[in-house]
This record gives structure tokens, C-alpha cells and sequence, in this order.
């Protein structure tokens, strides 16, 4: 069996028992076997591995965890972004104009867009990212995105429910017997979640409750686009339905908060509903921040995620999404780099990643700067000096 020893770390983040929240351990190590965690502890006493990794006094961290991202499409929309920052407002309407050009791609035209955006996310530290489909909407489009998204990730969300196609404007129930029939049959052998983007303009909480009962029965998990652009009722319809995630969470009443409260455990028991912020899409829409203070203040699970589309947040920069809510959405750095590690992982139901204790995938991040504080202190500047996937260094 070959192992693997990251020595020298100078502050390990466990997000396991440690010093604070976020389980720090310094003048650490951490011995790799088989893509998988098998020794955490002092660096003076490490046990012997077949290769070392010197991180020469640097900080070490989880990988990110990004749990919201839309990879499958062609085409960018450069333009749109330049006219809204010259004054108009986004209302979800440019969601088609992807629609089109991804309708219009080969297959190799949209896994070299996965493959390049999912690169980009692994060199700034990403070692997990969810990706959905939700810019095809024709069963065949949506089978074909899903299919290409697997290629990448085991975390897949069906999103057919992400706008109603320009064919079906006028017949909105006609599309979501559609999502719910033959589209929700083919996607469904290669997806893991399924997610309704709720708001107004999209779908109302009758047609998002119908979709998602439907993906539930058929053996998905729930995931929502909720409360973006306006209040509404997709927090409460995901927490009503057990979704493991309720997403962007821009707009929320006091009962959107205890609603999230009332879920949220401690023991990782697997009913909590995380909040997933999404901050890429409030600074590329110039919108106000959701308030993660209030949220956490409310003992609310929050995660961090990119939102990574081609519209309303093109970037898969973690790190970056890390800066923004430690600069506008009241957290502290330790919240900001939990919630990108192991809220991240928590919005994914998921206990093997996000966190570096035995047993944990061998996910993990050598930064340039001693501290995990400079992800949001030295905004901007490429900090991930290695990834370590699985145990291996990319
Ligand atoms: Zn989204």
C-alpha cells in the first residue's frame, strides 16, 4: 500500500477537533493511503510514508467544495454583463439566449467547456464541484447534458426546470408534464439531485412542488434556487420537502429563517437544509449581498458556492467567493473558509469531504501563505500552490 505524508504544514485545517472552529492543528502532517485520510497529528511525530510533500511551513486546507455550478453550456453572454453594468437590471430573461447556442453545440463543444471551467476551478483549489444541466430543456439536450456533466462529477443536478423554454411560454403546464415525464426518465440515470430555479419569472411554488415530488420519487435528492431576485416561498418548499440545500437565499422573511434554523443539526444527521450563498452572482448583477450574518446568528447551516454560469456569476474562483462574503456579508474568515469546505460538503450531504480527519477523502489544499486568513486578506491573487485530488497531486 503506497502512502503518502503532507509534512511541515504549519496550520492544518481539519474542520475537525482542533483549536476553533475550524479544528486548526499547527506544525501538523497529514499521512495519505489510498486516497483517504490515515493519520492526522505532530509533525514531530509522523510515521514513516513511501513520499513526502513538503509544505514548508504553510497553511493546508480542505479542497473546496463547490455546490452550485452550471458548467453545461456554449456560448458567453460578455455583452449582457457590459450593458447591465451600464445600468439594466437582470430579471432571468438572458437564460434563453444560453438556452440557444447550447441547443446548437456538438457534444465535444460542450464537454470542452466542462472540462476547461472544472481545470480552472482545480487550480484555485475546487476538489469537488456539482454541476447542472438547465440550459438544454428538450429531453434529449437535457440527457446529453447530464451525460457530459457525469464524465466530470458524481454530483449531478437535473435542472430542466431552470426557466420555461421560449416554445412553451404560453403553455407552462404543458412543460412541466414535460420535466416531470419523459425529461425527468432521461435524465435521471445520470443525475443525483434535482433542482427547480423558483422565483417569479420562472417557476411558481405550485409547479417547483409538483417538479420536485417527482425527482423525489424518482430517487433524487432536492436541491432549490430560491428567494434570488425577490421574497418568495422556495426556502420554505425546499425545507418542507427536506432539501439537502436551499440556494442563493438573497431575499429571506423571519420565517424563511426559522424555517432553515429549525432544520439544522449539529450531528451531521443528514436532515439539516444548508443555506448555500452565492455571492459571484449578487457582485456580477450588482445586487445587494445576502446577509450571512443574520443567517449564522440564527445557528443556520451556510455554505459558499460560485453559482460558476455563464450569465450571472462567471467565475469558479472559490478563493474569490471567500473574499466577497468576508467583505460584504458580515463573516469572518473562519465562517467564510468552513462554508466553502465543509458547508459545502454538508450541501451535498456528504461526511467525507470538506474535512480533513481520518478516514476523509485525501482532498486537500497547500496554499502560498501561512494562514488560511489570506483568502480573504490578499484578495485576488492565485494563493492554491497544490491540489492534492484524491490523494494525488494534480
Ligand atoms: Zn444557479
Amino acid at each position: 500500500m503506497s502512502s503518502l505524508l503532507v509534512d511541515t504544514i504549519g496550520e492544518l485545517v481539519t474542520n475537525g477537533t482542533g483549536e476553533g472552529p475550524l479544528g486548526i492543528r499547527r506544525k501538523a502532517a497529514v499521512l495519505i493511503e489510498e486516497g483517504r485520510v490515515a493519520w492526522v497529528g505532530p509533525a514531530a511525530y509522523a510515521p514513516a510514508a513511501d513520499r513526502r510533500v513538503d509544505a514548508g511551513g504553510a497553511a493546508v486546507l480542505p479542497g473546496f467544495v463547490d455546490s452550485h455550478a452550471h458548467l453545461v453550456f456554449a456560448g458567453d453572454r460578455a455583452a449582457e454583463f457590459a450593458a447591465r453594468m451600464a445600468g439594466e437590471r437582470y430579471t432571468g430573461g438572458g437564460i434563453r439566449t444560453t438556452v440557444g447556442a447550447t441547443r446548437a453545440a456538438s457534444d465535444d463543444e460542450l464537454r470542452a467547456t466542462v472540462r476547461r471551467l472544472r481545470g480552472e476551478a482545480l487550480r484555485q483549489g475546487t476538489t469537488t464541484m456539482e454541476i447542472k444541466s438547465g440550459y438544454g430543456l428538450t429531453v434529449a439536450d437535457e440527457a446529453r447534458s447530464l451525460r457530459i456533466a457525469a464524465e466530470t462529477s458524481t454530483e449531478t443536478t437535473f435542472l430542466g426546470a431552470h426557466v420555461v423554454p421560449a416554445e412553451y411560454a404560453d403553455r407552462p403546464d404543458d412543460y412541466v408534464g414535460l420535466v416531470c415525464g419523459p425529461m425527468l426518465a432521461a435524465a435521471a440515470p445520470h443525475a443525483k439531485w434535482i433542482d427547480v430555479f423558483c422565483e417569479r419569472g420562472a417557476f411558481d411554488v405550485d409547479h417547483a412542488r409538483a417538479i420536485l415530488a417527482c425527482g423525489q420519487a424518482a430517487g433524487l435528492g432536492v436541491r432549490v434556487h430560491a428567494n434570488q431576485l425577490g421574497p418568495g416561498p422556495g426556502v420554505q418548499l425546499g425545507v418542507e420537502l427536506g432539501a439537502a440545500s436551499v440556494d442563493h437565499c438573497t431575499h429571506l422573511s423571519d420565517a424563511d429563517m426559522a424555517a432553515l434554523a429549525g432544520t439544522a443539526r449539529d450531528d451531521g444527521s443528514g436532515t439539516t437544509t444548508v443555506a448555500t450563498l452565492l455571492p459571484g452572482a449578487e457582485f456580477s448583477t450588482r445586487s445587494p449581498y445576502p446577509d450571512a450574518r443574520r443567517l449564522l446568528d440564527a445557528g443556520v447551516t451556510v455554505a459558499l458556492a460560485t453559482d460558476c454560469n455563464p450569465g450571472t456569476s462567471y467565475t469558479s474562483s472559490m478563493p474569490f467567493c471567500v473574499a466577497l462574503a468576508v467583505r460584504e456579508m458580515g463573516m469572518t474568515p473562519a465562517e467564510a473558509v468552513w462554508a466553502a469546505t465543509a458547508g459545502g460538503a454538508r450541501a451535498l450531504r456528504r461526511d467525507d469531504i470538506g474535512v480533513l480527519t481520518p478516514g476523509a477523502r485525501a482532498d486537500l489544499v497547500v496554499l502560498d501563505a501561512p494562514s488560511y486568513l489570506h483568502l480573504a486578506y490578499r484578495p485576488g491573487v492565485p494563493l492554491i500552490r497544490q491540489v492534492l485530488l484524491n490523494g494525488v497531486p494534480q
